[in-house]
């Protein structure tokens, strides 16, 4: 089977016990169900997702995960096969996406016990090149930022103020001023990222969660150079980024006003660039009219040279499966559908 560019996973979590709860007093009123999302995986080779009842519509995706799915489950089928790829010298970009509290920073940063993706990939990326005996030298850095309202802050160095982005001799990229890390010891990787999502612009919302409203982004850099003097120059370098999205809830639902408000408009406009740009880049052939406007957002510039092109894209949307959080995980299966 050929490798797809753009890959759109699906992960339902399991349902919470205070959802469960919730969920039966609505039930008892409505005689409804708690669960409302189902996968249906009798289809094969397709699996299909199934919201009940009146309003029961399905909807296709490249993976999908329920609540029984593992941490390494998620990892090996989304992102374990990108690693041959960026050591190569191409770039990668895996996205969680979803409402808050649906489970996208499980599935990235994960817990002590269950580590997500960040960690399984730079433990698997740093096997790989050890293993690896061709006649090269390679080093591996890693940044960890945030994107708050359209400003980017070092979540490794939050006093350092707001970052900008540069575009450098070679046309790539670059994020000015950044902390770069290059330990290949997985625990301290571990402590530095979850110290560093602590730093994430969090806020309660009227929805009654805590909301990250800001895009997490784990950047990690695979530089390959020869051994041989003579060749002596840098010969490639491979991109991977890791993103955890700031909570796609929409300002409707959250009630929000003044500062929230603006938030929510640019986290929006984001990930509406973000969608557009997925969305016009996984359009077959070289038909497409669609401009590519990277420009839209911070997030999408600076994704700009590992969206698309020879580029690899996964994206996870994440949904809890309660009764509770019908539409929102209505809209969240459209935006995710709709990528493809
Ligand atoms: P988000 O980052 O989308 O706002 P979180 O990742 O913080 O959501 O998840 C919300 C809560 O649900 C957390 O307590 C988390 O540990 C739990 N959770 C999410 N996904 C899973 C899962 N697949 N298995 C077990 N617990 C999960
Ligand atoms: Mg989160």
């Amino acid at each position: 089977m050929q490798e797809q560019q753009l890959t759109v996973a699906l992960r339902i979590r399991p349902i919470s016990g205070a959802e469960a709860e919730e969920g039966a007093a609505v039930a008892a009123r409505r005689a409804g169900e708690q669960m409302v999302v189902l996968m249906d995986p009798s289809e094969d080779p397709d699996d299909i997702l199934r919201a009940n009842r009146s309003r029961e519509k399905s909807f296709v995706f490249d993976m999908v995960f329920d609540h029984t799915a593992t941490q390494e489950e998620v990892y090996v089928s989304t992102t374990k096969s990108l690693i041959k790829g960026v050591i190569s010298g191409y770039n990668a970009t895996i996205f969680a996406y979803g409402p808050t509290g649906a489970g996208k920073t499980y599935t990235m940063l994960g817990t002590d016990g269950e580590p997500g993706i960040y960690i399984r990939t730079l433990d698997d990326l740093f096997r790989t090149l050890e293993a690896t005996t061709e006649n090269m030298d390679y080093t591996v850095s890693m940044s960890y930022v945030e994107i708050y309202n359209e400003v980017i802050r070092d979540l490794l160095n939050p006093s350092s103020g707001f970052l900008d982005l540069r575009e450098d001799s070679r046309g790539s990229i670059q994020i000015a001023g950044i902390t770069e890390v290059s330990t290949t010891n997985a625990q301290e990787i571990m402590q530095l990222l979850t110290k560093g999502n602590k730093q994430r612009t969090q806020e309660p919302t009227a929805a009654n969660k805590t909301s990250s409203r800001s895009h997490a982004v784990l950047q990690v850099t695979v530089t390959q150079k020869s051994q041989r003097k003579e060749v002596g120059e840098e010969v490639r370098t491979g991109r991977l980024f890791m993103v955890d999205l700031a909570g796609a809830e929409r300002a409707a639902q959250t009630q929000n006003r003044g500062k929230r408000m603006k938030e929510g408009a640019h986290i929006n406009r984001s990930l509406l660039a973000l969608g557009n740009c997925i969305n016009a880049l996984s359009e077959k052939g070289g038909s497409r009219a669609q401009f590519v406007n990277f420009r839209d957002s911070k997030l999408t510039r600076l994704l700009k040279d590992s969206l698309g092109g020879n580029s690899r894209t996964v994206m996870i949307a994440h949904i809890s499966p309660a009764s509770t959080c019908f539409e929102e995980s209505r809209t969240t299966l459209i935006y995710a559908y709709r990528a493809k």
